[in-house]
């Protein structure tokens, strides 16, 4: 059995680096479990971000959507959206390929808990509205109110002593201003857009940060009526087939659209550019669209792998900066490995020992290993729908034989893909399905045929 070589008592003081949705859920939970245990801890978030602002300097850069599945643990932890939080409810997603466009539906429709689309910052950059629609400080706030601690300023670097008894020191403060605040625990919840990694990674105890790749993120202001006619409440998803992207997404957020790409290298504002004027994209768009002069984006980072050792003693880390799924679901993630970091940390204890048996292998058996099935789904599915033939023929296939037995399973898979409801095993298992892959046989052998026959074609119309 793991002796308990450091536990959080009575007035022990947590140090939060990042103020996002894992900074803050990590806090929300502590404070939960430290009243369960009838101890007093004081807990202090610094964050550098100022979530007041509209654009990029306010905002942890991302799509924004709130899962169903997050939103329905938000609303049983008591932490219900305001209304001038959410943007849009969204009711379904509507997956475009090159060549064809099929609309998804909820498939269990009698779970209540909707989809939702936010803003993680105070809205765009030269956007218009009064009140507060930033996320991630209504999260902020909800742990102010619970007696949390926010120091809006950079932390600069930590320092660890050898010596287990010893207080971690949190460095932190503006410009060449260093001030510094002793922790038992501290608890790096920065992100990945942050240069706190390399300074984590420098203290050597094995830490080694999660790999990422730049995407494109875009504001588009639309006029509210034309966005609710076209998106229909819907997110659209497209899966081109085309080089450099990945997954691309617009969310409709009342009167705005969030655009969002994913691809297979670093991408770049030209990037934007292809795909806004893309015809499967354009027909998204009011015919006469222009792309503004001055508009929002961003190139934030994505995680594509999980960290290593996101623990030492007296230090652990969550959200992006540890283990979250990739490409699915980031604000979940951060939800999931800030409750076992705190499970670790009040019922076990806060050393090295703690934290590798009860909170790296449990986070990285519910997320890591999920990811590598992922990578796999995710490659396969890359290499479908770069086959435009067999794409259109499947999903017209279905559209075709709606309210069947066969339609029901594409759709759920097709949504499970989508919205990261479902854990990529379950996915594989639901791609796999002998029964799903054996009807479709004869629809890929016609589409097969009628593919072979039209490029024949094509070639003697050249020759
Ligand atoms: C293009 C894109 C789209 C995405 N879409 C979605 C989506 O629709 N739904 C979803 O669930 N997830 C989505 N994600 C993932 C999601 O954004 C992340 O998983 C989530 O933000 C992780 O939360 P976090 O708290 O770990 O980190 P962050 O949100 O990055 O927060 C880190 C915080 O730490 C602060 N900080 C950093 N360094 C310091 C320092 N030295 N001192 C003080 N403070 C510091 C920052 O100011 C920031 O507030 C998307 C990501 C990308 C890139």
């Amino acid at each position: 059995m793991t002796e308990k070589r450091l536990h959080l008592t009575n007035n022990s003081r947590i140090a939060i680096i990042g103020g996002g949705p894992a900074g803050s859920f990590f806090a929300n939970d502590a404070i939960r479990q430290a009243k369960r245990l009838g101890i007093n801890i004081q807990i202090t978030i610094f964050n550098s971000k100022d979530f007041s602002q509209r654009g990029p300097s306010g905002c942890n850069m991302s799509a924004a959507v709130i899962a169903g599945t997050l939103h329905a643990k938000l609303t049983r932890d008591g932490i219900i959206l305001p209304e001038s939080i959410i943007r849009q409810e969204i009711k379904g997603y509507y997956f475009h390929t090159e060549e064809y466009g099929i609309e998804l539906y909820k498939p269990d429709q009698t779970t209540k808990s909707s989809i939702m689309a936010v803003y993680r910052g105070n809205g765009p950059l030269y956007s218009t509205h009064t009140e507060s629609h930033s996320f991630d400080d209504f999260l902020l706030n909800h742990v102010i109110k619970q007696g949390v601690t926010v120091i809006s300023e950079t932390v600069q670097d930590i320092s660890l002593s050898s010596n287990i008894n010893t207080p971690a020191t949190v460095i932190y403060g503006k410009g060449d201003q260093r001030n510094k605040m002793e922790a038992d625990l501290v608890v790096g919840a920065f992100g990945i857009n942050s240069n706190m990694a390399k300074k984590i990674e420098n203290l050597k105890f094995g830490y080694i940060s999660p790999k990422t790749i730049r995407t494109c993120q875009m504001e588009i202001p639309l006029d509210p009526a034309f966005i609710k006619s076209s998106f229909k409440d819907n997110i659209h998803v497209f899966a081109l087939g085309i080089e450099p992207f990945r997954f691309a997404s617009m969310v409709p957020k009342g009167n705005y659209v969030t655009v969002s790409l994913v691809g297979s290298r670093n991408l770049t504002s030209n990037d934007l550019i292809d795909f806004i004027n893309h015809p499967t994209v354009r027909k998204n768009l009011p015919h006469n669209w222009e792309m503004p002069e001055k508009f929002c984006m961003c190139l934030p980072k994505i995680v594509l792998s999980h960290a290593k050792n996101p623990f030492t003693d007296r230090l652990v880390l969550v959200g992006d900066a540890s283990i979250s799924r990739i490409f699915k679901n980031g604000l979940e993630s951060a939800y999931m490995t800030s409750q076992l970091a705190v499970r670790a940390a009040f019922e076990y204890g806060i050393s090295s020992e703690d934290f590798a048996g009860h909170y790296y292998k449990p986070a990285r058996k519910l997320l890591a290993m999920d990811n590598r099935l992922g990578e796999i789904i995710l490659a396969i599915s890359d290499f479908i729908t770069r086959q435009n033939w067999l794409v259109k023929a499947r999903l017209s296939y279905v559209e075709d034989k709606r309210g069947s037995w066969i339609a029901n399973h594409l759709n759920t898979l097709l949504w499970n893909m989508v919205t990261g409801d479902a854990p990529y095993h379950k996915i594989l298992i639901q791609a796999l399905n002998p029964i799903f892959q054996i009807k479709l046989i004869p629809v890929t052998i016609k589409a097969l045929a009628m593919d072979i026959i039209k490029r024949v074609f094509h070639l003697n119309d050249k020759k």
